[in-house]
């Protein structure tokens, strides 16, 4: 593994030639007074991949942040997405976004959901409208330069599959960003997704907020034998599945702590162990969502 495992310095290289960070900092819960110190404490610690979205309420906190931390716009990937209530309005959300986060472009551009929501019943899809036509509108806005790279989030094989069979869609997703750690591993999704060209970053990578994860005992003694901290394990587990990680905190040490993996390796069959804990569950499911997104199929 020398040489292979400065995690903080390593890229992926996505299909359109772009080299996506592979460690970035989260921000989903992240609230707006705390996000901008969070950000910047990132940054400073060497962080240059920052993962937001319009859902957060926070991308104006986000670039504020960026600011602060004195690091060059240019030496920072930013990912940002689209939320469902915009599907038929990708370009107001990208301006939106874009505005919000004071920047010209954003690296990657995401459908948050394949989902369009009725933005004037959440509860409802809208009648005329699918994610195939929003991934038109977001080709619209790779060809503008406004994001560097687009991609989705949480598209299962068939969605994916769905836009290759479409005559008109030209670009396939440079990353596909899924919920992915221990109990939920989906490696039928990420093999298929390399199989495409597709690389998947990993979101709740830590388990998410109050993670079930933190209490698991073979991850708990892996950690202890290693002299490392549980997110540490984690976090290089998802890297060695050639995924990319973005662990959120707002707490400085912990940010500092999960950036803290340079030289970190799982052996094989540590990897094996935390690949085949029994319980499977997802933390973010589809049940508020209008239509269901998740099959059961890309485990
Ligand atoms: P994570 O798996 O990153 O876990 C975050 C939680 O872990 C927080 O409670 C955080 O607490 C805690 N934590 C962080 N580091 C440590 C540590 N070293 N030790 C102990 N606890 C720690 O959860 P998320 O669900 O936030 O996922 C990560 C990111 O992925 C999101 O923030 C977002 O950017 C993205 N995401 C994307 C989704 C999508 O639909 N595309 C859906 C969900 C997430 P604290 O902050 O208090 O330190």
């Amino acid at each position: 593994m020398s040489g292979d495992n400065q995690w903080t310095k390593k890229t992926f290289t996505l299909n359109t030639g772009a080299k996506i960070p592979a460690v970035g900092l989260g921000t989903w819960q992240s609230k707006p007074n705390e996000v901008r110190k969070a950000v910047a404490a990132a940054l400073k610690a060497g962080y240059r991949h920052i993962d937001t979205a319009l859902a957060y309420g926070n991308e104006h906190e986000v670039g504020q942040g960026i600011k602060d931390s004195g690091v060059p716009r240019e030496e920072i990937w930013v990912t940002t997405k689209l939320d469902n209530p915009w599907h038929k309005h990708v370009e107001e959300g990208i301006t939106s976004s874009l505005k919000s986060l004071e920047m010209d472009y954003v690296d990657l551009y995401l459908i948050h959901w394949p989902s369009s929501s009725d933005p004037a019943d959440l509860k409802k899809h809208l009648p005329d409208w699918d994610y195939i036509k929003t991934w038109k509108e977001m080709e619209k806005v790779a060809a503008s330069g406004r994001a560097k790279n687009i991609g989705v989030s949480n598209f299962s094989i068939r969605h994916i599959e769905a836009l290759e069979k479409d005559a008109e869609v030209k670009t396939v997703p440079a990353v596909n960003q899924v919920e992915l750690h221990p109990n939920c591993p989906s490696p039928k999704l990420i093999d298929f997704c390399a199989s495409k060209g597709i690389h998947c970053t990993a979101y709740s990578c830590l388990g998410s907020t109050n993670s079930p994860l933190a209490n698991d005992k073979t991850l708990a003694k892996m950690a202890e034998s290693k002299k490392l901290s549980v997110a540490q394990v984690l976090l290089v587990w998802g890297l060695q599945r050639g995924t990319s990680v973005i662990p959120k905190s707002v707490t400085e040490s912990r940010i500092q702590d999960n950036f803290k993996l340079d030289g970190v390796s799982l052996t094989d069959d540590e990897m094996k162990q935390l690949s085949s804990l029994p319980d499977r569950f997802k933390v973010c499911g589809d049940a508020w969502l209008p239509v269901k997104v998740f099959f059961g199929e890309d485990e």
